[in-house]
């Protein structure tokens, strides 16, 4: 298998800032990008090198799509997987199939993590009210109903306390197939940032912790400040699950970590992810650059950070601070070219950086 060369074009599913992202990171090393998404002023339409502006399932457009391209890539994990089967067979897409069916579906992704022998909170299927009764008394509460499907920033998601919450919260996620999921009383939120090569290779970035508010993360310290032990723990699981997901790109293992330092996973997302935005000015190859190289059949580069981060989100109007963080010498600006903030939104993100023996302070 031949790796892309320099003005080759790398077609990213998917139009959001993690595709504008990862569009910037192929152009550096000489690549053009072809966005397909539904957006003529996406934040990744505006820096790609071609748009293709069509609904996933438009078969006339993914065929030209792939004609277009030498391999596909994508930024994020809601596309259908028959776009996928379309595509495969005309063009190489790095993560491929196997990747997009378990990690859009919490079931399937729990149940494939739990069958490597891997722990996460414990679960159950839940397809109707009278089977979240069921799971209820099997869990017990406090416990979580989450949607299969479509769910992120703690979207799609009801904490239930007590049964008598049963029908309401069956209610308010509509009445879609669902898990029910233990509340984890966790210490710690951490991410591990995993690439796997066209060859089997694997690089994982440090774990950092994760800090949210509102359900959105809010700020990722790199490195998280955890024990030798449950760090390598942790990039052990997260090689583990690469591995065995066949995965050719990126994947962000989140997980939780316990009081006595156990380790459980809480999800997993199949490209570059926020908690890896500090990569861009810590370490010696970016997550963006990293899964650029994946879809380019290109070998693995190095995830050794060279300094400690921190990274900070500018979620809505706090993007009203662009200036004074660009007059502040040791912060690095990052914004989307999304015109309007919306409360909620990620216009952005911040990172600065610490010395390597300094511990990242927010
Ligand atoms: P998720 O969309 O599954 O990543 O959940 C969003 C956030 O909700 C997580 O980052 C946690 O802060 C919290 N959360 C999710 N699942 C659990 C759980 N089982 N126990 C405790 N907190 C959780």
């Amino acid at each position: 298998m031949t790796a892309l060369s320099p003005g080759q074009t790398i077609g990213i599913l998917g139009d959001g800032q993690l595709g504008r992202m990862m569009a910037i990171a192929a152009a550096e090393i000489g690549y053009k990008t072809h966005i397909f998404g539904q957006d003529p002023e996406s934040p990744a339409s505006q820096v790609a090198s071609e748009i293709t502006l069509a609904d996933y399932t438009d078969r006339e457009a993914l065929r030209k799509f792939a004609r277009a391209v030498d391999a596909v890539t994508l930024e994020f994990e809601n596309i259908p997987v028959e776009t996928l089967d379309f595509l495969e067979p005309l063009v190489p897409v790095r993560p491929g199939r196997k990747v997009l069916e378990i990690t859009q579906d919490r079931h399937l992704e729990k149940s494939f993590i739990n069958s490597l022998g891997v722990p996460t909170a414990p679960f159950a299927n839940v397809e109707s009210s009278g089977e979240l009764r069921d799971a209820i008394e099997r869990i017990g509460t406090p416990a979580i109903l989450k949607t299969r499907k479509f769910g992120y920033d703690g979207k799609g998601q009801v904490k239930i306390t007590s049964a008598t919450q049963i029908e309401q919260a069956w209610k308010d996620v509509g009445g879609q197939p669902c898990i029910l999921e233990g509340f984890v009383p966790f210490e710690l939120e951490i991410s591990v940032i995993v690439a796997r090569g066209i060859e089997g290779d694997i690089q994982a970035y440090t774990p950092v912790e994760n800090r949210h508010k509102n359900h959105i993360l809010d700020v990722t310290l790199a490195p998280a400040n955890i024990l030798t032990t449950v760090s390598n723990h942790a990039l052990g699981l997260a090689g583990k699950i690469a591995e065995n997901l066949d995965l050719v790109g990126l994947i962000a293992v989140e997980m939780f970590v316990a009081g006595d330092g156990d380790v459980l996973i809480n999800e997993l997302a199949p490209r570059p992810h926020n908690s890896g935005h500090w990569t861009i000015e810590a370490c010696t190859t970016s997550q963006f650059r990293q899964s650029i190289r994946a879809a380019a059949g290109l070998k693995l580069g190095s995830t050794v950070h060279h300094s400690n981060a921190v990274m900070r989100n500018l979620i809505g109007d706090d993007v009203d601070h662009w200036e004074e963080i660009l007059n502040h010498p040791e912060m690095s600006l990052h914004l989307y070219g999304k015109t309007e903030a919306r409360p909620g939104r990620k216009m952005g993100h911040v990172t600065r950086l610490f010395p390597l023996n300094t511990p990242p302070k927010i």
